[in-house]
């Protein structure tokens, strides 16, 4: 939301300088261009970081979005599915999303041990 507001205010700079001085609105829009590199650099970093922070929490037989404790070893399919809040991660700590993912339409959640 923060980008949509930026790029927002950015254009309504450029509007502005339009009937100002065009050659600013130039400068702005190639800036934009280029600040998507950085944006895609950055969403890069932060899954990274995401991922990393993620397979601590799953070493620790934790769930990393609801925290509760379970056994949140890898099933058969590969994936490590939350009994407490159904939420699946793949080994390397990214979180699956079922609506893009086909094979997990019936999820399987690992039932912990009492
Ligand atoms: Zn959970």
């Amino acid at each position: 939301m923060v980008v949509f507001w930026t790029y927002l205010l950015a254009f309504a700079v450029a509007f502005c300088f339009v009937f100002i001085f065009p050659q600013v609105t130039l400068i702005l829009l190639f800036l934009a261009i280029f600040g998507l590199i950085f944006a895609v650099i950055g969403r890069a970093i932060l899954n990274a970081a995401e991922c990393f922070l993620a397979r601590r929490i799953l070493r620790a037989d934790r769930c990393p979005r609801c925290a509760s404790p379970g056994r949140m070893a890898p099933n058969s399919a590969g994936r490590c599915v939350c009994a407490a809040c159904g939420t699946s991660f793949d080994p390397r700590g990214s979180e699956l999303d079922p609506e893009l993912d086909p094979k997990l339409d019936s999820p399987v959640p690992i039932v912990a041990a009492s």
